[in-house]
């Protein structure tokens, strides 16, 4: 992720702290700003000490650190985080049977795959009006395999283990070298970011999944650009990320669980990825809603609250408005490189 720094306003000068000072929104360049939040600790991951502010830009509505950590403090902020330890942890796999279901499941939904009891285990959860949701998000709507897939910021490799047993060809791009020997030995084809040229992989792609990442580099619109290019003619990219509008962050402040300060650099609005995304030569095609989002991101964020502040949360949750696309939690996002 450090190889793609190009946001001028975001230059270096020295400082002894670890920290790099940006200047200008990562969304829309603006440097019109207010002080959205301060003293922001990482409350999540425990992994950097200091207290940061957080801006929310005047002119997109987006929110970024005018202060951010690099070099050696940003190794730091990374050390324990949990894509990057996923893999090691043994007790956070699911039982065997719900395994089997969702892979027949998920087979199901490619007739050039599916065995006829792959099909029934999907009649069979339709007929029982099992709630597929949040199984269609895991999946982040890849196309019919043998698709070429990359997810960019593959962490420990959960969603090729997720897809694991459909004939895809599978691509991952890292930074951390023990993700990027590990992934190798499970027979991902598997880049370093800090290598990884356009050239490349130019046009390479019918599909890119960029879940959790665009708020974790330093010019997510250059990201955006780039991936634009790794993507064949007529092949889509999947974005994921927390949302600059969620109602969760007017409810929580500086405990939101999306924050996760100081390792989300940025958080764009809705109308601010929309933007970043056309400019970028996207046609956007579909935003999904994650169902299991607020149950996931409130019930961190109201844990990880101080506990005289936890009843007014609650009151403030349940009079909290529906999710809409302004408003979700997550902001994902389905945008195609055209055809032509
Ligand atoms: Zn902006």
């Amino acid at each position: 992720m450090q190889d793609i720094v190009t946001n001028d306003a975001c230059a270096v000068p020295f400082r002894d702290d670890g920290l790099e000072e940006c200047a200008a929104c990562l969304m829309c360049g603006s440097t019109a700003a207010e002080l959205a939040l301060s003293g922001v600790g990482d409350l999540y991951f425990h992994a950097d000490p200091g207290s940061f502010a957080i801006q929310r830009c005047r002119a997109c509505g987006s929110l970024w650190l005018p202060l951010r950590p690099v070099g050696e403090r940003l190794v730091r902020a990374y050390s324990g985080y949990h894509t990057h330890t996923e893999h090691a942890d043994p007790t956070v796999a699911p039982p065997a049977w719900r395994e089997w279901i969702r892979a027949a499941y998920y087979r199901s939904l490619f007739p050039g795959v599916a065995s006829p009891l792959d099909r029934l285990v999907g009649l069979g959860l339709a007929a029982i009006g099992y709630d597929t949701a949040g199984l269609d998000k895991e999946l982040r709507f890849v196309p019919p395999p043998p698709a070429k897939v990359l997810d960019y910021g593959c962490g420990g490799g959960r969603f090729f283990r997720q897809l694991r047993g459909l004939p895809f060809q599978f691509y991952g791009v890292e930074y951390d070298p023990h993700l990027l020997s590990a992934l190798a030995d499970q027979g991902v084809h598997v880049e370093d970011t800090a290598t990884i040229t356009d050239e490349r992989w130019d046009s390479e792609f019918d599909y890119i999944t960029l879940a959790h990442v665009l708020e974790h580099v330093p010019d997510p619109v250059a990201l955006l650009r780039r991936l634009f290019g790794w993507l064949k003619p007529g092949g889509a990219l999947y974005v994921e990320l927390p949302n600059a509008g969620a109602t969760g962050l007017a409810i929580f402040g500086g405990t939101w669980r999306g924050l996760e300060v100081p390792r989300h650099f940025a958080l764009p609005t809705r109308p601010a990825l929309v933007q970043a995304l056309e400019d970028a030569g996207f046609v956007v095609e579909r935003q999904v809603i994650d169902p299991a989002a607020r149950s996931l991101l409130w019930g961190e964020s109201l844990a990880a609250a101080p506990e005289g502040e936890r009843t007014a949360m609650q009151e403030a949750i349940a009079g909290a408005p529906s999710e809409t696309q302004d408003n979700a939690e997550l902001l994902i996002f389905i945008a195609r490189r055209p055809a032509k």
